[in-house]
């Protein structure tokens, strides 16, 4: 009998029998493996050919999300499916549920169940594709009637059937006009053109599911038994292909986990994410609106927004001048002369809104500040003596987002940035980065954030060409940010070929409350805009030179860190930000003298207080201040009007207990100067 050669992942090297399977291999080593092996990772030894199941169809039929399966192997093999034979010497991992590919595996079979489960309750949808999702997979259909709630519910009823059944997922090879006949006759028009298109080999790869059957490279998991955790979510429009204009499909969207456990976690995260949306909340807290009769993506902040946004403006404006950065405002409307010098009009004209004619002069609402920044460096010749020049705005700008895209808070048409423009000389730049980052770690602390990821986007330096600057400008940058982080002892991500043509940069994301990374800060180089405008500053040795600029924004804009911290903290603002700190609750009409002058107290020692002094129920009152998330009440009836007490209660803490007005504004004070989280 011929053997081949088979390396495990610890350099163990078995012989087998050609034609040995992953999962008998798997059996082989434990019964265990055998049992939680989910599909296989090989990878030849020599030779030439793919050693087993070879894909027929280079481009996978499921489009990108599918063909990421196999080529998130890069250079370490391919997956194929455990009942695949080996038919050449190969290197072996056998992959469980603990793999992330093998995971989207386990998911990609989910959606084949799905179609499986769709075709028996509807024989008569067109198929379209049906990939893996980080946390799931769709399939896509073509029905006249809409999917229902109540269609779900059967669909995933009848999954739990077919995955009861634990029916085979087998891979089957056919010729390719065999193929496009079986479809044909099918009625399957989306599957013909799939396999027309993509199909590029003579023999064409199939997957059968009972009677379902799917042009499809693979691999797959041997059956559905251990399709287990998964719910269907929901069901959107998707169009063929991605493409407008084509037709409109229906895409049934499932999570779909290895354990219950997992899944449950998710839908947990979904809950959560949902409870904590900045739309709805702020709607609920009166914080923001955007209305439809303004148009879409503007945002009006209302009474109570409007306040938050001045602590926070506050806080920033004054740290701002603490480290010596200068504020400066400039116009929201400039030439559009301006914006070919900066290149904009160009490279940046379709997220601009059109420009407006004044006096046969064309104008351009500002997208950006930095031309506008340049403008007030290069108002006068710049000593290197003033180096660093630092200019800081909360500078509106407005773009062009289509309306598809905007969301809430988070993606806008007019934002305020909290922009600034470093203008230095080369030997400065490593300490105004080290400056920039203590700042974005300053925010981050200040607002409640601890968890973060950093990545350094730099150029690809095999193509010098694509990129404004020299190599030297390069080199000297991006070994700055890379040296203070390193300096710093912040971890980092390096991405290669990722930074825009004019420069290097630094971005901070953000970890929110429920685990969400939000990108927020950006430190970036800018080797393109000064050359651009000419800037220029009169060096020690007299001459003239051109300065570094650096674009940087911590918290991104205003509007979009808004929406952050409404989710982080779910609309319950910690007590220094919180619009309304303090909610006075007279027990009854007879107290409401006490309670005013408790609240006057209040608003002399500075604080935002509200009195509640409806007619209503104690208990009713309790609920509304607790639903407007308000820190702290303060019940007040007769006994505490005589000792001139307030009874405290906190939003998440609940009843503190009676205290001494006094006591209560001075601890109340210290929360708020220490900004207590
Ligand atoms: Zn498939
Ligand atoms: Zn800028």
């Amino acid at each position: 009998m011929d053997m081949i050669h088979i390396t495990m992942p610890d350099g163990a090297i078995r012989e087998v029998p050609l034609g040995t399977t992953a999962a008998e291999i798997a059996q082989q080593i434990s019964p265990r493996l055998g049992k939680e092996a989910l599909v296989a990772r090989v990878s030849p030894i020599q030779g030439n050919a793919a050693p087993v199941a070879s894909a027929d169809a280079e481009k996978s039929p499921d489009a990108a999300p599918e063909a990421r399966l196999t080529t998130a192997t890069n250079g370490e093999g391919f997956l194929v499916d455990l009942r695949a034979p080996i038919d050449q010497d190969v290197k072996l991992s056998i992959l469980t549920p603990k793999d992330p590919e093998a995971i989207q595996v386990l998911r990609h079979s989910a959606a084949h169940l799905l179609a499986a489960a769709v075709l028996e309750l509807f024989p008569n949808v067109k198929l379209g594709i049906g990939p893996p999702i980080d946390t799931g997979f769709f399939y896509d259909f073509v029905r006249a009637e809409p999917f229902t709630p109540e269609d779900l519910e059967r669909i995933e009823k009848k999954m739990r059937e077919l995955a009861a059944q634990d029916i085979p997922n087998e891979r089957k090879m056919m010729p390719k006009p065999e193929a496009i006949e079986l479809y044909r006759k099918w009625d399957q028009g989306f599957k013909c053109e799939l396999v027309e298109e993509r199909a590029i080999e003579p023999m064409v790869s199939f997957y059968t599911t009972g009677k379902f059957i799917d042009f499809c490279r693979g691999p797959h998991i041997p059956s559905t038994g251990r399709i287990r955790a998964f719910k269907l979510m929901s069901v959107a429009g998707a169009y063929w292909k991605g493409q407008e204009g084509n037709p409109q499909m229906q895409r049934i969207y499932g999570a779909c986990f290895y354990t219950q456990q997992e899944l449950d976690a998710y839908l947990h995260r979904l809950e959560e994410a949902k409870r904590r949306d900045h739309r709805r909340l702020g709607q609920e807290l009166d914080l923001f609106s955007v209305q439809e009769e303004a148009g879409p993506g503007l945002i009006f902040w209302h009474p109570k927004g409007g306040l938050v946004r001045k602590i926070m403006e506050d806080w920033l404006r004054d740290e701002l001048l603490r480290r010596s950065y200068d504020l400066v405002y400039t116009p929201h409307i400039m030439r559009l002369e301006l914006w070919k010098t900066s290149g904009h009009a160009n490279f940046y004209r379709e997220n601009m809104f059109g420009p407006v004619e004044v006096e046969k002069d064309d104008y351009q609402l500002k997208p950006m500040n930095c031309p506008g920044h340049i403008l007030i460096y290069k108002s006068r010749l710049r000593s290197y003596r003033e180096l660093p020049v630092r200019l800081a705005e909360l500078g509106t700008v407005y773009r062009y987002e289509r309306s598809g895209v905007l969301h809430g808070l988070l993606r806008v048409r007019g934002f305020t940035q909290d922009d600034a423009h470093i203008f230095c000389m080369p030997e400065q730049i490593e300490s105004e980065i080290e400056a920039c980052i203590d700042f974005a770690f300053a925010v981050m602390k200040t607002f409640g954030f601890s968890d973060y990821v950093v990545e350094l986007s730099d150029w690809d330096a095999k193509h010098p060409e694509n990129y404004a600057g020299s190599p030297e400008d390069w080199a000297r940058s991006t070994g700055a940010l890379q040296t203070t982080l390193t300096r710093l002892n912040i971890p980092f991500k390096h991405m290669e070929g990722e930074a825009a043509f004019y420069g290097p940069k630094i971005d901070v994301k953000l970890i929110d409350a429920i685990g969400r990374p939000w990108q927020l800060t950006t430190v970036q180089f800018d080797f393109n805009l000064p050359g651009r405008f000419g800037l220029e500053y009169v060096g020690e040795d007299g001459n003239r030179h051109q300065p570094l600029m650096v674009h940087r924004a911590l918290w991104g804009s205003v509007e979009r860190f808004f929406g952050i911290l409404i989710e982080h903290y779910a609309g319950a603002f910690p007590v220094w930000l919180a619009p309304v700190q303090v909610e006075v609750l007279p027990l009854s009409e007879k107290f409401a003298e006490y309670g005013k002058k408790v609240g006057a107290a209040l608003k002399d020692a500075g604080f935002r207080a509200h009195l509640d002094d409806r007619n209503e129920k104690l208990q009713a009152k309790i609920r509304d201040a607790q639903m407007l998330k308000i820190p702290y009440m303060l019940i007040v009836g007769g006994k505490e009007a005589e000792a001139g007490t307030v009874s405290v209660r906190q939003q998440s803490k609940g009843d503190l207990g009676p205290r001494p007005l006094a006591e209560f504004l001075s601890d109340l004070r210290k929360q708020v100067d220490a900004r207590e989280l």
